[in-house]
């Protein structure tokens, strides 16, 4: 590195600020990546590496991409979990040899990317810090595309566990993490470990940061003059101190990788997860809320309830489907609201037509406050806003509470809107270096050089009349290139008809060009119009967009009441559209649904049969479903869950009744055979999720099990579902009410031994030919499971289907040897081996050979 030369000195440099980040380094019309970064950009973006300074002996691997392209590059980057740092020329390089000045203008991590490219309109993209501090745990959340930031602390032995689930369940897209903590998050990483290799931890790039990052003094102070406040305790985070280490840290990070005091983030919400209905992240797979088990976005519950008209309301339906309310008083005035907004079908068409042409509030927002809004951004904000007038008058009637508080909370901004009218054109180049992005009027100088710019045309042509008159070359001409600037052209042949004054310049072919101190003067005046045209541009702009992120508070309100209106009427729209029910709220204890349907299945072309339910804490706590494979119990026990969680969102639900207690948790254990298509099907996962229910399910909790212990041998599965069944029933702090769907009939006994158990069946009709699934609910135990029938339906070899049916009368006659095998084993035709040649150990009882095995002298042998 002695002999580099002093741009690589100044690569060096600004290389040693950005450790972990691949360095985009600005050279002329290209971002180039030197030396490792070269190697792994080529790689991953599968662009040629080439090399610098092989004429002097030592090449440094090099690659580049063109700046204007760049965008997708870096995302291509930053999807696959690496950070890149954007290093710019600060200047514009003039002649000679001097060094440009070059610095990082923005690092750009998975966690804190706001580009277009890189986001999902309907999905918050949160970058989240995990700190702890002996007694507790925390996480910090922020979306800096739209300034929401949450923390919550966990105490206490499962703390750690929480936490996880907690992380699963927001889905963060880049985990900051201190490294004091690497031992217990350890991340896993790529075998080959570059200082620019990513880490991931609870399947997010995890970028570890030095201890002090998260001290909290540091960070208080920094939250404290970010929310310019003197105390943090309004934002609920009085003595929680782990939470404001993550939080400060996130923030510190987010401003770093910005260079932006990112205003936007204007405050911060300190939750406890107890506020909300507890998921956790089996059960929001298992249910496919929104997504399915095959990883797609389709044939989810958010998918088939999703009728938002903006970004703001879909990420607002995904937030409350994860994070469900248990706050009834919330809840009733939500369903109040969807109503009155599904009774009144012409306020709803006016009012989700006018959100229909609202663009993303919040990340607009968020974007003029990171200084990256361009000029159509502030229209997209202009006309937004412009729709709010009308809204609030199309709610003029709307007397549910929420709507009417929604209503008059929601203001006009019409400042806002009049000041980006005045200054932006209608239809501004999207780069501010293009020009033409202020409104004629606005500013006087700006009005006096556009015109100087635009008569040039006409001066122009009257200094070319003026000049043949006075020369009397008729084809004389004046022009214009990048070049020479301003010129008079004239042929070879007229060449002795010119001037004195005139001033050679250049000779071509045909011609000559000349210049006159008269049009010299005019050059500089027009070039420097240009110049100045696109800097006072550029002032008016930034100091436009700098006044609106003065107002960001505002605005911000306003996309929380444009989300919530969004939200409520979508849910209107589906209720009307799908006849959803209005459900009955209540604290106590039952769950009644009368003619309830699965959301997802019912929508997808088949005439869905719809169930019943009722299950309390007492006589009905705990349900066996019993019924053939494919009779329809699985779907039953997920609609359970789903027509809860609809109701606990404050949305209608699919029934044409529905009383629902609030719970406080809802878990779901799927068996081992049916979640194959993930690969944890192990019977050990199976098993530590049941673990997880029984540890943590209270008397307020809904607990719905599908198959429980079919990953193992049968004897042990049934006993394990039992012992199970038994537990969830009988212990008053955990009796949760409970929805078992089983396979093992011998499991319906219980009914008889336990005062809350109640047996159901999903009914099938069994004509002599084939048997008929009804997908009804009727009480009652299933008398055997009809799997054999399934597998003919399959298409299963008519002889295999004998034989099985053989098989099952012997096992139901109890048949078995005394190892438990069944008898039938041995009647098997001989294949290969010959059983019957090779007897058994048992077999042999009473036989010669036991007496020889019991005389002989056991204790002698080796
Ligand atoms: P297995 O024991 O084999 O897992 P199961 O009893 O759990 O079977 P489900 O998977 O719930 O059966 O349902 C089988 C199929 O029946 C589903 O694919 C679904 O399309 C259909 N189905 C289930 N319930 C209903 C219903 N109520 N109305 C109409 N179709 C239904």
């Amino acid at each position: 590195m002695d002999n580099a030369t002093p741009m690589l000195k100044q690569y060096h440099e600004i290389k040693r600020q950005y450790p972990g980040t691949i360095l985009f380094f600005r050279l002329g019309d290209f971002y180039e990546m030197f030396y490792e970064d070269a190697v792994l950009g080529a790689r991953e973006l599968e662009i040629t590496l080439t090399a610098r300074n092989k004429e002097r002996g030592n090449p440094i691997p090099m690659c580049g991409v063109p700046y204007h392209a760049a965008t997708s590059y870096i995302a291509k980057l930053v999807r696959k979990g690496y950070r890149v740092a954007i290093c710019d020329q600060l200047e514009q390089p003039g002649k000679g040899t001097k060094l440009v000045k070059r610095e990082v203008v923005r690092v750009i991590t998975p966690g804190t990317a706001i580009d277009a490219q890189l986001l999902d309109g309907k999905e918050n993209c949160y970058l989240a810090s995990v700190c702890g501090n002996g007694s507790a745990m925390a996480v910090a959340f922020v979306d800096i595309s739209t300034g929401e930031f949450l923390a919550t602390e966990f105490s206490g032995e499962q703390a750690w566990g929480k936490l996880l689930q907690e992380i699963e369940r927001f889905a963060p897209k880049e985990i900051l993490y201190p490294k004091a903590l690497e031992a217990l998050i350890s991340p896993s990483k790529p075998k080959e470990t570059s200082d620019i290799s990513v880490g991931v931890f609870a399947g997010a790039p995890a970028t570890g940061l030095d201890d002090w990052n998260f001290d909290y003094e540091r960070s208080n102070s920094l939250l404290l003059s970010s929310f310019k406040v003197a105390s943090l305790d309004g934002f609920g985070l009085a003595g929680k101190k782990a939470a404001i280490a993550s939080a400060g840290a996130v923030l510190a990070y987010v401003r770093e990788t910005q260079k932006e005091a990112a205003a936007h983030i204007s405050g911060i919400n300190y939750y406890e997860p107890t506020n909300y209905l507890i998921l956790d992240s089996a059960t929001v797979r298992n249910l496919e809320l929104v997504e399915s088990i095959d990883g797609s976005r389709r044939n989810t519950l958010l998918a088939t309830i999703d009728q938002t008209e903006t970004g703001m309301g879909a990420r607002l339906l995904r937030q409350w489907l994860l994070r469900p309310s248990v706050n009834i008083g919330e809840l009733n005035a939500r369903l109040d609201a969807v109503t009155e907004a599904k009774q009144s079908t012409i306020m709803r068409d006016k009012v989700r037509r006018e959100l229909s042409s609202v663009q993303d509030l919040e990340r607009l927002l968020g974007r003029v406050s990171l200084g990256i809004a361009n000029p159509r951004d502030l229209n997209s904000l202009k006309s937004s806003i412009a729709t709010i007038p009308a809204i609030k008058q199309h709610l003029s009637e709307a007397d549910s509470s929420l709507l009417a508080v929604l209503r008059d909370d929601l203001e006009e901004l019409a400042d806002i809107r009049e000041m980006i009218e005045a200054a932006i054109a209608d239809e501004p180049a999207v780069n501010l270096a293009d020009g033409g992005v202020i409104r004629e009027g606005f500013n006087k100088e700006l009005d006096e050089l556009r015109a100087i710019r635009k008569n040039a045309q006409g001066y122009i042509a009257a200094v070319e009349s003026r000049e043949r008159e006075r020369t009397g070359i008729s084809s004389l001409k004046v022009k214009f290139n990048n070049v020479f600037g301003y010129f008079i052209e004239i042929s070879k042949a007229n060449l002795k008809n010119v001037p004195s004054d005139y001033e050679r310049k250049q000779t071509l072919v045909g011609a000559e060009r000349f210049t006159t101190p008269e049009l010299k003067e005019y050059e500089s005046k027009v070039l420097g119009a240009e110049e100045q045209i696109i800097e006072i541009e550029q002032q008016l702009f930034q100091t436009l967009r700098r006044a609106i992120a003065e107002q960001t508070q505002r605005v911000q309100r306003v996309a929380q009441i444009f989300a919530m209106l969004d939200l409520l009427f979508s849910m209107a729209e589906i209720a009307a559209k799908y006849r959803y029910c209005r459900p009955t709220l209540h604290q106590g204890e039952e769950i009644m649904l009368k003619a309830s349907r699965h959301p997802v299945v019912e929508q997808q072309g088949e005439p869905f049969i719809p169930n019943d339910l009722y299950i309390n804490n007492t006589t009905h706590r705990l349900l066996i479903i019993t019924g053939p494979n494919m009779g329809g119990k699985s779907v039953y026990l997920r609609q359970i869950a789903l027509v809860s969680i609809l109701a606990q969102i404050g949305s209608f639900v699919p029934s044409d009744e529905a009383k629902i207690a609030i719970v406080d948790r809802i878990f779901t254990r799927v068996g081992a055979s049916d979640n194959l298509a993930r690969g944890r099907s192990t019977f050990m996962v199976e098993m530590i999720e049941t673990a997880n229910i029984l540890n943590t399910a209270t008397a307020r909790s809904l607990v719905l099990l599908d198959e429980i212990g079919r990953g193992t041998a049968t004897f042990d599965g049934l006993s394990i579902a039992w012992a199970i069944a038994e537990y969830l029933h009988d212990n008053p702090s955990h009796a949760a009410k409970t929805v078992f769907a089983t396979h093992y009939h011998e499991m319906t006994e219980l009914a008889k031994l336990l005062p809350g158990v109640r047996n159901y069946q999903m009914a099938v009709k069994e004509p002599a030919s084939q048997i008929v699934f009804l997908r009804k609910l009727v009480e009652g135990a299933a008398s055997k499971s009809y799997g054999i029938e399934v597998a003919r339906l399959a298409g299963l070899p008519q002889p295999v289907i004998e034989r099985a049916k053989e098989i099952l009368a012997n096992l139901e006659a109890n048949e078995l040897d005394l190892t438990g095998k069944p008898k039938l084993a041995r009647h098997l035709p001989s294949r290969g081996v010959d059983w019957k040649q090779q007897p058994s150990l048992f077999d042999a009882v009473n036989s010669s050979v036991l007496d020889e095995l019991r005389s002989l002298p056991v204790e002698l042998l080796s």
